[in-house]
């Protein structure tokens, strides 16, 4: 799916795959400005006014969602939630006549996350030229504001020379979006080191990840790691077979002190929530010195502030 309009600029937000070094890092440097530190007053403008967005998302979600909807507001556009089904788990009116309903009642802008490959590039491919699609997280294989918002946050910790970091990933890779996006953005980065910690049975298919270093056990995965990124047991994607026992998990391959303690001593830990405590984490480091989580959160609002502008500038409305 080509999410660029002719011109090269960004249309949808599909994937970060493709997206250049230089155009991540403007959109970071747009984030930002855009960043709210706790207590302060949020930045606000007119960017958007006039224009609606709709959120259409068909799986769980709080953060993402709620981001969404304060980045338009912010920016001035009416953001709606709308109760609808997209995809061909759908009874009755179809994807794309839904999608033409929707657009006759003048939306600018779709947000949507769905558990099915391919559906947030199908509508994207039908809408009309002036209309843009934000993913906000596809199946197992996309959620790009995630991305940015964690390469935002090891920028605001780590610095943007990325070539001297070494960041680690673990648990769930196999079924993550979380850790796809992160895996592109980093690459993009030209991060120095990746490396993929995880149980076998939760390792991505090989071929998939081609430069990360993949470690079996986080004693060996961790060390000297500048960043550890956790990641959730993704039950939902898993047959009840393959789900591991939260407590064999944690004993093998929970966060916990003394693991962290062999990263480096200034290494930041990431989570991109919900967090399961005590499986993938333990509470002392989830709310511990080391952890950006919070970070993570507020830097969502305002990357997806600086994805809506940067869609909707230079589109032309229909006349
Ligand atoms: N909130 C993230 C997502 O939508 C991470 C997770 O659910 O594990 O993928």
């Amino acid at each position: 799916m080509e999410q660029r309009r002719s011109d090269g600029s960004l249309r949808h937000l599909i994937t970060l795959e493709g997206l250049r070094r230089a155009e991540i890092e403007a959109l970071l440097d747009h984030s930002q400005r855009y960043v709210c530190l706790p207590g302060a007053t949020p930045p606000t403008n007119r960017a958007l006014a006039g224009k609606s967005i709709g959120n259409l998302f068909t799986e769980p979600s709080t953060r993402t969602r709620v981001s969404f909807e304060l980045a338009g507001r912010r920016l001035g556009a009416e953001v709606l939630n709308l109760e609808v089904q997209l995809s061909s788990r759908a009874k009755g009116e179809s994807m794309l006549d839904t999608i033409h309903t929707l657009e006759s009642l003048h939306f600018d802008a779709f947000v949507i996350r769905d558990s099915e490959p391919g559906v947030v590039a199908h509508v994207a491919a039908h809408v009309a030229p002036h209309v843009s699609v934000l993913s906000a997280g596809e199946a197992h294989l996309s959620h790009p504001t995630q991305g940015l918002l964690d390469a935002l946050t090891v920028r605001q910790h780590k610095g943007g020379d990325f070539s001297r970091l070494c960041v680690a990933i673990v648990g769930d890779i196999r079924h993550s979006r979380v850790a796809r996006s992160a895996y592109e953005v980093f690459t993009a980065l030209g991060v120095g080191e990746l490396r993929l910690i995880a149980p076998s049975g939760l390792m991505p298919a090989s071929g998939e990840f081609p430069v990360g270093k993949r470690h079996f056990t986080p004693e060996t995965g961790l060390r000297d790691a500048d960043v550890v990124m956790m990641l959730r047991l993704q039950k939902e994607r898993m047959a009840a077979a393959e789900i591991p026992d939260g407590e064999d998990y944690f004993a093998r391959f929970g966060l916990t002190q003394p693991r962290l303690r062999l990263a480096r001593p200034d290494a930041i830990v990431m989570h991109p929530q919900p967090m399961n405590r005590g499986i993938e984490i333990a509470s002392d480091v989830a709310d511990g010195p080391q952890s950006v989580i919070r970070d993570q959160v507020r830097n969502g609002v305002a990357v997806r502030m600086a994805v809506l502008e940067a869609v909707a500038r230079a589109r032309p409305r229909p006349s």
